[in-house]
C-alpha cells in the first residue's frame, strides 16, 4: 500500500535542475533552470552532464546539473526541459561538482560556498603576456661578472644583476623599478647575453630549482614491511584508509615516496597533504629530488595566478603530484590514484570558512569517487582515526621504532609546585636549567616551547595547580576583564575566585605569559647564548620561516625558541635538548580537545629531540604532572593516552563517540542576536521530541565580540551522525526566517578551532 502511494507521488512529482554550461569561477551565478523529463526522475545527481536547449534557436549544449529542486524558480511554464543525458564520459568536471554536493551536504553551505571551494581561484592575469627576465648566468659567471661590473663602475647594470643573483627570475617591471633602470639597460644586458626578456605566458612553477642528485635511501626493515603491506591491500581491492602510526623519527616520510612512486607507475596521480609550517625547503626538496618535475607545491604565500597554474598544471596532466595544505586536495587530477595525509592529526586540516570541511573526511570521499587510496601518517593520530582504525574502519599500521633503532629522548617532568615551594621563581625548572647548561657546554642546540595553543586567560593556582572548570562542562572558565569567569560552552558564570578552592592559597590568577618575556628571561640567565625566536612577530614576512630555520639548521644560534609552530615536523640532528615551558596552558584550553591537543604537542615537542648520532633529553614544565595527557607524553605512551582519553569523549558524548554540531551565530546588535540565539535553541528544541539529541547553550563565542560583532554559540550532541546532519538542515531552513535576517549563522560540524 504504501509503496503504490508513494510511487504515485513520485509519478506527479516535478523536479528542476539548475544547470552550468561553463564552469569556472567566473560563471558560477551563470546557471540554467530546467525541467527533468519523466524518464529521469530519481536519476539525476549533482555533477552529472547533461544536455540542454539554448537560447532562441535551441541549439544544443552540454552542461553540468549543480542541484536538483522541487520548486521552479519561476514561471513553471516558461521552463524547457532538459533533454537528456550527456554521453561524453565522466569529466573532473562532474567529479568536482559532486565532491561539492557532498561538501554542501555534509558541513552546511550554499552550492556556490561549496564551488568555490573546490574550484581553483580565478587566474587575475589572464592571458595578459606578461614580461620577465631570467638570468642566463650559472652562479659562478654570474658572480665573476658582478665583479667586472663593480671594477668598470657600471652601476645600473651591477644593479640589476645583483637583483637577479637573489632571484634569477623576475618580473620585467618590477626589476626595471627596484633597480630604477631605464629598458636600454635591460636591454644590453641581453645582447651581452647575461640575461634573457621572456615575453610568452609563463607558467609559474614553486618548487625549487636545481637540485641536488636524489639519494635513494634504501628502506629500512619496518618502512619496508608496511608499504609491502599497504600495497598489497591496494591491490586486494581493499579501500579502506591506512592509518601509519609511526613514533616520531621513524620515518615516514620515506614510505609516502615509495607510495607515491607505486601510484605513478600505475599511470595515476598522487596528492600530498602537509601542514602549512612544515611546507618548508627541507621536506619540498626531497619530494622535487625524487620525482622532479612531475611535482607541484602548494602553500599559502603564493598569488591567485601562482595558485591557478598550479591546478591547471594538473588538469592538463603536466605534474603528477601535487604537494600543499588543506586546499590542494582539490587538484583537477584525472587519475587520482592516492591521498596522503601526513600530520593527519593537525587542526590546520579544518577549514575554519564556510564549509567548514575536514580535509580527512573530504578526503575519504574525493578518494571514493575515483578508487583512489588514502594513507594517513601521524606519531599522534586523532582520536577519530584512531578510533576508526580499532573498530576497522581504517587499517593500522605501526612503526614503534626510530630509524637506526636510535632511541626515543629521555623525558623528565618538573613539577613548577614543587618548584615554586623550594623558592625558585625563574621560568626555568632545575632541570632544564641543568639540560641548558650541559647542551651549551657541548656546543649543542636546544628548542624552548612555550605552549600556547587555546590560551585564553584560564584561572589558576601556582601553589597546587588546581584550575577552576565549569561545573556542567568540564572545561577551563575563562576570566574576562570584569571579573567574571565564564564558561563558553554553557554560558555558566561565577565571579572571579580570590582564594584557591582547592588548597585555599591565595596565589590564583589568570595565567599569562608570551615568547618575548622567555626571550629576555633566556638571554638575562644565559649571558651570550644566541637566540633566534619563531612566533607570530618573527613570521610575517614570506620567507621568514625558512629563513629561521635555515640559520638555525646551520648552526647560527644556540636556542630555537618560539610558540607550538617550532615542533612541526622539523628534522635538526643537532638538537639534544627540547624544553617545554608551561605544558599546561593547552590543556586549560577551554575546549573538549584540550588534552588531546596538550598530549600532541608535548610528545610531537619530545620528537624533536635527539634525532640525530646524538641522545636527546626532553624537560616538561608543567602544574600538573599527574594530568594523564601530560603523563602519557613523558612516557611517550600513545595507547595509554588514547584509553583515558576516549573514556572522557564517551563519559560527555563528545566526538569521535558521539558528533557535535556548532551553531556560531554573530551580529551587530547584542539584544538581536541573543533573541535570534534564543529562537533557534528553541527551534532545535521542537526537533528533539525524541530526547536523542543534547543541546547546550546558546553561550558567548570564545572571543565574544569581534569587530563590532556579537558572537554566540550554540552545540548540539548526538551519537547518529546522520540525525545532526538532518537535524542541521531544518535548522538552515528555520534560520531563512525573519527573525535572524540580521544575524549570520554558520554551521561547524565536530568542530576543532572555537568560535
Ligand atoms: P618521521 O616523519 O616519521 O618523523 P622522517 O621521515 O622525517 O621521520 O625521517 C627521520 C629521519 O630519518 C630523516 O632525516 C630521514 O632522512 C631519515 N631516514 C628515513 N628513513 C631512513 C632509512 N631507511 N635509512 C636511513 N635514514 C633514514
Ligand atoms: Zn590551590
Ligand atoms: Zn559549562
Amino acid at each position: 500500500m504504501e509503496d503504490a502511494a508513494f510511487a504515485r507521488k513520485e509519478e506527479s512529482m516535478e523536479q528542476y535542475a539548475r544547470v552550468i554550461v561553463d564552469i569556472s569561477l567566473e560563471k558560477l551565478d551563470k546557471t540554467f533552470t530546467y525541467r527533468v523529463p519523466e524518464q529521469l526522475l530519481g536519476h539525476l545527481e549533482p555533477g552529472m552532464q547533461v544536455e540542454i536547449p539554448f537560447g532562441k534557436g535551441n541549439r544544443l549544449l552540454t552542461g553540468y546539473v549543480l542541484e536538483l529542486t522541487e520548486e521552479a524558480a519561476f514561471d513553471r511554464d516558461k521552463i524547457k526541459q532538459l533533454r537528456g543525458l550527456s554521453q561524453k564520459g565522466v569529466q573532473i568536471e562532474s567529479q568536482l561538482i559532486r565532491l561539492a554536493a557532498w561538501l554542501r551536504r555534509t558541513y552546511g553551505c550554499t552550492m556556490n560556498q561549496a564551488l568555490k571551494t573546490v574550484l581553483p581561484v580565478k587566474r587575475q592575469v589572464e592571458e595578459k603576456r606578461r614580461r620577465q627576465v631570467r638570468l642566463l648566468l650559472s652562479l659562478e659567471e654570474a658572480k665573476k661578472q658582478l665583479k667586472e661590473l663593480e671594477r668598470k663602475s657600471q652601476s645600473a647594470r651591477f644593479r640589476v644583476l645583483a637583483a637577479l643573483l637573489d632571484e634569477p627570475c623576475r618580473d620585467y617591471g618590477e626589476l626595471t623599478r627596484v633597480c630604477q633602470v631605464p629598458a636600454q639597460v635591460i636591454q644590453k644586458m641581453e645582447e651581452m647575453g647575461i640575461l634573457k626578456v621572456e615575453q610568452e605566458t609563463v607558467v609559474r612553477r614553486t618548487i625549487p630549482q636545481e637540485l641536488p642528485k636524489f639519494l635513494q635511501i634504501p628502506l629500512n626493515e619496518q618502512q619496508r614491511r608496511i608499504t609491502e603491506e599497504i600495497v598489497a591491500g591496494f591491490e586486494a581491492g581493499d579501500s579502506r584508509p591506512c592509518l601509519i602510526h609511526g613514533v616520531t623519527g621513524s620515518g615516514k616520510t620515506e614510505i609516502y615516496l615509495e607510495l607515491i612512486a607505486h601510484i605513478l607507475g600505475q599511470g595515476r596521480e598522487a596528492i600530498l597533504l602537509i601542514p602549512e609550517i612544515a611546507l618548508t625547503y627541507q621536506t619540498v626538496r626531497r619530494f622535487c629530488q625524487r620525482f622532479g618535475d612531475q611535482v607541484a607545491v602548494l602553500h599559502s604565500k603564493l598569488s591567485q595566478g601562482e595558485r591557478h597554474d598550479q591546478f591547471e598544471m594538473a588538469r592538463k596532466g603536466r605534474i603528477k603530484v601535487m604537494l600543499g595544505p588543506r586546499s590542494a586536495l582539490f587538484a583537477p587530477f584525472s587519475h587520482l590514484g592516492l591521498i596522503i595525509i601526513d600530520e593527519e592529526h593537525e587542526n590546520s586540516y579544518k577549514s575554519e570558512n564556510t564549509p567548514r570541511y575536514h580535509a580527512r573526511e573530504t578526503a575519504v570521499y574525493r578518494a571514493g569517487l575515483t578508487g583512489a587510496h588514502v594513507v594517513l601518517g601521524s606519531a599522534t593520530p586523532s582520536l577519530e582515526s584512531y578510533y576508526r582504525a580499532s573498530r576497522g574502519e581504517y587499517r593500522l599500521f605501526s612503526m614503534k621504532e626510530r630509524v637506526k633503532r636510535r632511541p626515543l629522548p629521555q623525558v623528565t617532568v618538573a613539577d613548577m609546585r614543587e618548584e615554586l615551594r623550594m623558592g625558585n621563581r625563574s621560568m626555568f625548572s632545575q632541570a632544564l636549567r641543568k639540560g641548558m647548561e650541559g647542551c651549551l657546554i657541548r656546543g649543542e642546540q636546544m628548542m624552548l616551547f612555550l605552549n600556547r595553543r587555546g590560551f585564553a586567560g584560564f584561572v589558576s593556582c601556582r601553589t597546587c595547580g588546581h584550575v577552576i572548570k565549569c561545573p556542567h562542562c568540564d572545561v577551563s572558565l575563562t576570566l574576562h576583564r570584569d571579573g567574571r569567569m565564564i564558561c563558553h560552552y554553557c554560558g555558566h558564570e561565577e565571579p572571579q575566585v580570590k582564594r584557591c578552592p582547592a588548597c585555599g592559597s591565595g596565589y590564583v590568577g589568570a595565567f599569562r605569559a608570551g615568547t618575548q618575556q622567555m626571550e629576555e628571561a633566556v638571554s638575562r640567565e644565559f649571558p651570550g647564548i644566541r637566540i633566534l625566536r619563531m612566533d607570530a612577530d618573527t613570521t610575517r614576512t614570506r620567507d621568514s620561516y625558512e629563513r629561521i630555520l635555515k640559520s638555525f639548521s646551520q648552526g647560527e644560534a644556540d636556542v630555537l625558541l618560539g610558540t607550538q609552530m617550532i615542533v612541526k615536523g622539523h628534522d635538526f640532528p643537532n638538537v639534544t635538548l627540547v624544553g617545554a615551558l608551561a605544558a599546561d596552558l593547552s590543556l586549560h584550553a577551554s575546549d573538549y580537545r584540550a588534552a588531546e591537543r596538550t598530549f600532541q604537542l608535548l610528545t610531537q615537542a619530545a620528537g624533536r629531540a635527539g634525532r640525530g648520532e646524538k641522545p636527546g633529553q626532553v624537560v616538561i614544565q608543567t602544574y600538573s604532572p599527574e594530568h594523564y595527557s601530560v603523563a602519557a607524553a613523558a612516557r611517550q605512551d600513545y595507547q595509554g593516552f588514547y584509553q583515558q582519553e576516549l573514556l572522557y569523549r564517551k563519559l560527555m558524548g563528545y566526538p569521535p563517540a558521539w558528533e557535535l554540531l556548532a551553531v556560531y551565530m554573530s551580529g551587530p546588535v547584542e539584544n538581536a542576536l541573543s533573541v535570534g540565539a534564543a529562537a533557534l535553541r528553541a527551534a532545535a528544541d521542537a526537533l528533539n521530541q525524541d530526547g536523542q539529541l543534547q543541546i547546550i547553550g546558546p553561550a558567548d563565542g570564545m572571543i565574544a565580540k569581534v569587530q563590532d560583532q556579537y558572537r554566540k554559540v550554540l552545540y548540539i550532541k548526538g551519537e547518529q551522525e546522520k540525525r545532526l546532519l538532518a537535524c542541521r538542515e531544518r535548522l538552515e531552513e528555520a534560520a531563512q526566517a525573519e527573525c535572524f535576517a540580521s544575524l549570520h549563522i554558520q554551521f561547524d560540524k565536530n568542530p576543532m578551532n572555537g568560535f
